[in-house]
C-alpha cells in the first residue's frame, strides 16, 4: 500500500513551475497554489493581469490534491437546518451558489479541454439507520419545494437497486452533482493558467507581510519579497505563515481516504452501479464513490487525528474495517494508496470570503469545497480587478473561535461527542 494521494500519484506531472528568481513586484500576488489560488490566478492573466502564485510546497499539494473527488451540489451542511439557522432566502443564495460552481468547474474543464474524467451522476446521501430517513425525506421535500426539483428519494425498499449493501435505510439523490479526477483538473488548471500568463512559483512558503498602504503589501519569502499592488491569501488550513487572524477562524481537521485496488465489472455492478458519489447520515460516516479505473475511493473522519504517514497508515486501518462492514463482499480487496489531508473548517462550516487588513482571502470551505475554491477564484478574480461580482462568502464580521489559537485541542472530545451522538441518533 503506497502512503500517498491516489490524485497526486496518477495526475500527469505539473511543468508549468516557473524556474526564474522572483520579481521585485508584482499586480498580484495568489499565496496558495490549490484550487483557489490556481482559479485566482488563471482568471487574473485571462484578464490580463500580472499574476504570481507563491506555494509552500508542490501545487495541489494539499486538499485540492488530497480530498475525496466530489464535486456536488448542495450546501455542506443539511439544508433544512442551514434554512434553521440563517432562513430560507439566504440558505438559498449559499445552495445556488453550489450550483453556480459545478457548473464553472464544468465551463472550465470544456473550455481548457481538460482531460480529469469528469462525470455527472449524482450525490446520494445514503441514511446509515432507519432513523435517519425521515430527515432525508424533510430535506428532500424541502429542497423540491424551494431550490433543486433535480432531487429524488429513494426508500428502504428501493435502496438495493442503488447501492450493494444491507446497511442502508434508504436514500436522497441530488442529481446535479459530479466527480472528477482531481489531479488531473488541477494539473490541467495550473498549467492552463500558466499558459495564459500566471508566474507560479512552487516551495515558496511566504513568511511575512507588511502592508504597504492600502492594498499594497510585501510579501517575503526566503527567497527575497516582491512588492504586491494586491494580494490574495488562498491558504486553506496553513499553519505556516504569518496568518494568525485566519489561524484563529479555522480548525484544521484531519480526514482520511483509501483506494483499492480495481473493482472487477462484477464487483461494481453488484456494488456501485450507478457510479455516483455517496456519503452516510452519521456524523462521523463515510464518502466514497469509484474511479474512472475502477478503484473505489473511501473516505471518512476514521479518528480525530491530524494527518501524516503514521497516521495516515492508522486511520487506514479503521477505514479498511469499515469498508468490509458496508461491503462484506470486498472485505479481501486489496488496498492499493492510504492518505489524510487536513479539511479548512469553519464553525459553521460556510466558507469565508473577502478582506481584511486590505488582504483579500477565500478559504474555510469546511471539506465541501472542490467545486466552490474553483468558483471563488473566479470570484475573487472578479473582486481584486474591480470587476462588479456577487460574492456569496462577504460576511460584515467573522468572529475568532474563543479559547482558539490555531491549535485544535478539543478536536479528541469534539470527536467522542459526534461518537456518542451518532449511537443515540
Ligand atoms: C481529505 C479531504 C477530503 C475532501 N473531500 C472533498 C470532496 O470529496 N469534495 C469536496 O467538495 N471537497 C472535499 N474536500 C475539500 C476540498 O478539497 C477543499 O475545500 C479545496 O481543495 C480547497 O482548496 P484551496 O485551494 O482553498 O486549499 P488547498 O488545496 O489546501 O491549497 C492551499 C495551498 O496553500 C499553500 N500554503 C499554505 N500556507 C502557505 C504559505 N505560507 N505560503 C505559500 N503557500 C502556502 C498550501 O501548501 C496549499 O497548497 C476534502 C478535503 C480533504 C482534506
Amino acid at each position: 500500500m503506497k502512503l500517498e494521494s491516489f490524485w497526486q500519484a496518477t495526475a500527469p506531472v505539473f511543468s508549468g513551475a516557473a524556474a526564474s528568481e522572483l520579481p521585485a513586484k508584482a499586480d498580484v500576488v495568489v499565496v496558495g497554489g490549490g484550487f483557489t489560488g490556481l482559479s485566482a490566478a488563471y482568471n487574473l492573466a485571462k484578464a490580463g493581469v500580472n499574476v504570481v502564485v507563491l506555494e509552500a510546497g508542490e501545487v495541489l499539494s494539499q486538499a485540492s490534491g488530497r480530498n475525496g473527488g466530489h464535486c456536488n451540489t448542495g450546501v455542506a451542511q443539511n439544508f433544512a437546518s442551514l434554512v434553521e439557522s440563517v432562513g430560507l432566502e439566504q440558505a438559498s443564495i449559499y445552495y445556488h451558489a453550489y450550483a453556480d460552481a459545478v457548473e464553472y468547474v464544468h465551463s472550465v474543464v470544456k473550455e481548457e479541454t481538460i482531460d480529469c474524467d469528469l462525470i455527472r451522476t449524482g450525490k446520494l446521501k445514503l441514511a446509515s439507520k432507519a432513523k435517519h430517513f425521515p430527515s432525508l425525506v424533510k430535506t428532500y421535500e424541502l429542497l423540491k419545494r424551494t431550490v433543486d426539483s433535480n432531487v429524488e428519494l429513494i426508500d428502504a425498499s428501493h435502496i438495493r437497486d442503488e447501492i450493494g449493501s444491507d446497511a442502508f435505510h434508504g436514500g436522497l439523490l441530488q442529481k446535479g452533482g459530479g466527480q472528477m479526477h482531481m489531479g488531473k483538473f488541477g494539473v490541467g488548471l495550473a498549467q492552463a493558467a500558466v499558459a495564459k500568463g500566471a508566474v507560479i512559483h512552487a516551495h515558496t512558503p511566504v513568511t511575512g507581510l507588511q502592508q504597504i498602504d492600502g492594498h499594497r503589501y510585501r510579501v517575503s519569502t526566503a527567497r527575497g519579497d516582491i512588492e504586491a499592488g494586491r494580494v490574495l491569501l488562498a491558504t486553506g488550513t496553513s499553519d505556516k505563515g504569518p496568518f494568525s487572524w485566519f489561524q484563529r477562524r479555522i480548525v484544521p481537521v484531519g480526514s482520511f481516504i483509501i483506494a483499492t485496488a480495481p473493482l472487477t465489472p462484477g464487483q461494481l455492478q453488484e456494488s456501485f452501479k450507478n457510479n455516483r458519489t455517496y456519503v452516510t447520515s452519521l456524523n462521523i460516516g463515510n464518502y466514497f464513490r469509484t474511479t474512472a479505473d475502477n478503484r473505489l475511493i473511501f473516505g471518512g473522519r476514521a479518528r480525530f487525528a491530524i494527518s501524516n504517514p503514521t497516521s495516515d497508515a492508522r486511520s487506514g486501518a479503521v477505514l479498511r474495517q469499515g469498508l468490509s462492514e458496508l461491503f462484506p463482499q470486498l472485505a479481501d480487496v486489496r488496498i492499493d494508496y492510504c492518505w489524510g489531508g487536513l479539511v479548512d473548517m469553519t464553525a459553521d462550516r460556510l466558507p469565508r470570503a473577502g478582506e481584511h487588513e486590505g488582504l483579500f482571502y477565500s478559504m474555510g470551505y469546511s471539506g465541501h469545497g472542490t467545486q466552490m475554491s474553483v468558483y471563488m477564484g473566479k470570484v475573487m478574480a472578479a473582486l481584486i480587478t474591480g470587476q462588479p461580482v456577487s460574492n456569496p462568502w462577504q460576511r460584515s464580521n467573522w468572529a475568532a473561535m474563543p479559547g482558539y489559537f490555531g491549535k485544535p485541542w478539543f478536536l479528541p472530545m469534539a470527536g467522542l461527542y459526534y461518537k456518542a451522538k451518532d449511537k443515540v441518533s
